[in-house]
């Protein structure tokens, strides 16, 4: 099924606005840059940006909002990088706050991303580019002269990079938050960036037809079998592998739930109220819990 922008519309009008997508500060800073590990760093901020240095390049990953904070992620890389360095950039999923610094990153700069969410940021990208946009002067003025790059490299499913002294894995691994969602491993240090697929203590947003509980569960259980010892999420503290479980154990919860109240005969609506409820008290203190029902609505309409 093609999906058009009307469907983003219509989501994001009946659905609480996420973290991500409230008006806050997103201008970057490098007083938010930690390093996480022997080859990895982070730039905490609206989103999380993840720089993997090697030997001879380095890998950007997510790139801010609008050309400004682009500029300011590439500078940042490459400062933390021998001057000869190659510069990649990839990102986590098209909408905006991860997609649209592409402009201020320098010229040679070589953009990898998955096909997939190559084909979803063609079709939904300016929907998202007008929804932050029309809500926030300050995303509108960042915004205002962003531009795509045309990608260098397009994959599949899998993509591996050898930065030197350092390998980096890029995987589509299906949809979850996004049709397009990219997940990066850096081997040795066994840290994943895991974009809006595995947060900290935070509730799901299904942003495209074909993501569902299921379909985000396989995900997950395909991330859980990679083992990492560090999860960096985009927009919530990184943690250990605990944030996988964490992630899986609510995503069995929303699908279990409202499978047993289908076969009982519940309406969606019904049901995604009693899930919501009993979700809510489950999991007191996350963050993004209000769409537990829309979650549910996901989980009814499933065909597969
Ligand atoms: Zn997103």
């Amino acid at each position: 099924m093609r999906l058009g922008l009307g469907w983003l519309t219509a989501v994001i009008l009946a659905t609480a606005l996420p973290a991500w997508a409230q008006p806050g500060n997103r201008l970057l800073s490098r007083d938010n840059l930690s390093q996480v590990s022997a080859h990895a760093w982070t730039i905490k901020g609206s989103p999380n940006i993840g720089i993997v240095v090697g030997s001879f390049a380095t890998l950007v990953i997510d790139n801010g909002l609008g050309s400004k904070n682009g500029k300011i992620v590439s500078d940042i890389a490459m400062s933390l990088s021998p001057s000869t360095n190659k510069l990649y950039l990839t990102t986590t999923h098209y909408h905006a706050e991860h997609a649209t610094g592409d402009g201020g990153f320098p010229p040679g700069t070589v953009l990898v991303r998955p096909r997939m969410q190559q084909a979803e940021l063609e079709a939904e990208g300016q929907a998202l580019i007008d929804l932050f946009s029309s809500r926030s002067e300050q995303d509108r003025e960042l915004l205002k002269d962003y531009r795509y790059l045309k990608p260098d490299i397009l994959f599949d499913s899998d993509y591996r990079l050898d930065l030197g002294g350092v390998t980096v894995r890029l995987m589509w691994l299906g949809p979850a938050h996004t049709k397009g969602d990219e997940l990066i491993l850096v081997e040795p240090d066994s840290v994943l960036f895991s974009g809006d697929v595995v947060q900290n203590k935070t509730g799901p947003f299904f942003y495209c037809g074909e993501c569902t509980p299921k379909s985000w569960l396989a995900v997950v259980d395909k991330v859980a079998a990679l083992n990492p010892k560090i999860v960096v999420p985009d927009h919530t503290p990184p943690g250990d592998a605990s944030l996988i479980a964490q992630e899986r154990g609510l995503m069995v919860d929303i699908q279990s739930r409202a499978m047993v109240l289908k076969a009982e005969g519940k309406s969606a609506e019904e049901a995604g109220k009693i899930v919501a409820a009993e979700l809510q008290k489950k999991y007191a203190g996350w963050t993004g819990m209000a769409r537990i029902a829309a979650a549910v609505e996901k989980a009814y309409a499933d065909p597969s």
